[in-house]
């Protein structure tokens, strides 16, 4: 999911709307605006589809009105999947004896189940099938008198990973878990406002000066120009979700002080040096593949060419949550250019193999073109298990690398290689010369290794093994 939120600027849900548009990658099934507005009190706009089909009419933005606003793009990885319940969809509300407030939730908790049957238990009325709704019933049941100290409370119970954007009717606050795991970036706006945002992509959006990031387990309040930090999680050692690098984020935004689009650049050089084939052509897999191909092809001396052409008005496969559209979803999407691959050994470039079913289709179309041998590079590691803190990886069972080995995913797939970044070279890429440090790693890589930094209390409750 992506979130944002401003204060101090005049029409700040139109500033909202742009954030969110930039984010509009991080999720497409849904979004949602909060405002307040001391004459119009707490205002808000929750629709399915895109930001820029929504948030950008006169009959939805003349009801946001006021200088303060959050909002959240919406991609299932809890609750109903898809745009089937639009109470699912965030900024969640609610009001307390100090007043009202906003929160918008980036990540997945992970004792959300647990935590929801006891808050239910204990009589709190639940609107939606969300994770993120814990939040505000903790808030609620929490005995602190300021809603900031209501957060802090709430957060310190539930576990996995959060970057929460909320709002009060005078500030706007932001946390990231004490891993974190999911991003959030602090930006000025003007001279007097603030703004937060998931990734640098929605600062530029609306010519926001990026000023840093919100620190692993940190929180922010900004309330009349002024940015106050607290720490309210005992510390620990972050781990950001090193698949942020290698799919998730826009190429065009800086993460933990690194771009995004020079990691990926770079993963494909570590991969031309690791598995290295002869070839006529480098091509990616749009869009998500291209950077790592650059690299690939400058490392490797192979000709770099635009062997798919990918139709623009197509979202991410991977984000429609049902198997039947995701399965026609990669013929809408891509479609091979014959000229160019007739005749040629060709090394396609994509970012990940999760199911398979893309990987598979892609090698039809291009044989059906006439490519002499097909070579799949892929930028990330075998993603051989779950992720259990904000991206939508399908049960084991059906993780191509959780149940064969990477020859028989070569046949399964049916290319003539297939070799996938270790992961040393994919951490090199991501600016830890030495690759990854086992005793004390720098990332999150759970799903590619396992190794996952909180422990899944709800899976394992219903069975997971790690
Ligand atoms: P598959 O077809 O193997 O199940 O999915 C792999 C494709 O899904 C890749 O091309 C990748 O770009 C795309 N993808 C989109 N969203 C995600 C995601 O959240 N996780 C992963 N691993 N891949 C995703
Ligand atoms: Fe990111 Fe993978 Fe960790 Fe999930 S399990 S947070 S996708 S690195
Ligand atoms: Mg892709």
């Amino acid at each position: 999911c992506g979130v944002f939120g401003v204060i101090g600027v005049a029409d700040a849900a139109n500033f909202v709307a742009l954030g969110l548009h930039a984010l509009q990658h991080r999720g497409q099934e849904a979004g949602g605006i909060v405002v307040y507005d001391p004459d119009h009190g707490f205002n808000s706009a929750r629709r399915f589809g895109y930001v820029r089909d929504n948030f950008t009419k006169a009959d939805v933005m003349d009801t946001l009105p006021g200088e303060l606003a959050i909002g959240h793009v919406r991609y299932s990885t809890a609750g109903s999947k898809g745009a089937t319940a639009i109470r699912d969809v965030q900024p969640f509300f609610g009001e307390f004896s100090m007043g009202g407030a906003a929160i918008a939730h980036n990540g997945n908790l992970t004792n959300a189940a647990a935590l929801r049957r006891e808050l239910i238990e204990r009589g709190s009325i639940f609107q939606s099938s969300s994770d993120s709704e814990c939040i505000i019933h903790l808030m609620a049941r929490s005995i602190q008198k300021t809603i900031p100290e209501r957060i802090k409370d709430a957060l310190r119970r539930v576990e996995g990973a959060f970057s929460v954007v909320a709002m009060t009717r005078t500030k706007l606050i932001g946390v990231r878990d004490p891993l974190g795991v999911r991003p959030l970036v602090l930006g000025k706006v003007g001279d007097h406002g603030y703004a937060l945002s998931s990734e640098t992509c929605g600062l530029d959006i609306i010519g926001a000066e990026f000023l840093r990031e919100i620190e692993p387990g940190e929180m922010v309040v900004i309330e009349g120009g002024k940015v106050e930090s607290f720490r309210p999680f005992s510390p620990a050692k972050s781990r950001f979700c090193i698949f942020e690098h290698v799919y998730f984020s826009r190429p065009d935004s800086i993460l933990g002080g690194r771009s995004v689009y020079e990691t990926r650049r770079q993963i494909g050089v570590e991969l031309a040096r690791e598995a290295p084939v002869e070839a006529d052509l480098v091509c990616p897999v749009p869009d998500s593949g291209t950077p790592a191909a650059i690299g690939y092809a400058a490392e490797s001396g192979i000709p770099f060419g635009l062997g798919i052409t990918r139709n623009q008005y197509m979202g991410r496969t991977f984000i429609e949550p049902t198997e039947q559209i995701r399965n026609m979803g990669v013929r809408l999407k891509l479609n091979v250019n014959r000229a160019l691959i007739k005749g040629k050994r060709v090394i396609l470039v994509d970012d990940s193999v999760v199911r398979g079913t893309t990987s598979r289709k892609i090698k039809d179309m291009i044989l059906d073109a006439g490519a002499a041998e097909v070579h799949f590079r892929i930028a990330s590691p075998p993603t051989a298990w779950p992720c259990f803190y904000g991206v939508d990886t399908p049960e084991r069972s059906k993780l191509l690398a959780a149940t064969m080995s990477e020859d028989e995913m070569r046949d399964w797939i049916g290319v003539d290689s297939l070799k996938f970044i270790s992961l040393d070279g994919l951490y090199r890429a991501a600016g830890e010369a030495g690759g990854r440090d086992d005793a004390n790693p720098r990332y999150c890589d759970a799903c590619f290794s396992g190794d996952y930094p909180v422990a899944p209390s709800d899976k394992i409750e219903e069975g997971f093994q790690m």
